[in-house]
């Protein structure tokens, strides 16, 4: 006489998947800070490119994606 199957387990209910931001629709926003009521760039935009075209920080230096061009950080600051 067949046995009767195990009775089924109940599939762990599945949470939605959060929806996350694009990635540059994200990223654009940390390339600014609000500083007392103002809006401030973190990075430089490219002398070559021009406005829009933020440079990329190396540490010591600054380089833009568009056209590779690399502007060193004064040691000034
Ligand atoms: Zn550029």
């Amino acid at each position: 006489m067949a046995q009767a199957p195990p009775p089924a387990k109940k599939p762990a209910e599945k949470k939605p998947a959060e929806k996350k931001p694009t990635k540059g629709a994200d990223s654009i926003y940390k390339k600014y800070e609000i500083k007392d009521g103002k809006l401030e760039r973190k990075r430089p935009f490219c002398n070559r490119c021009g406005r829009g075209y933020f440079m990329a920080d190396h540490g010591d230096r600054y380089t833009c994606g568009n056209c590779g061009f690399t502007m060193f950080k004064s040691k000034t600051d």
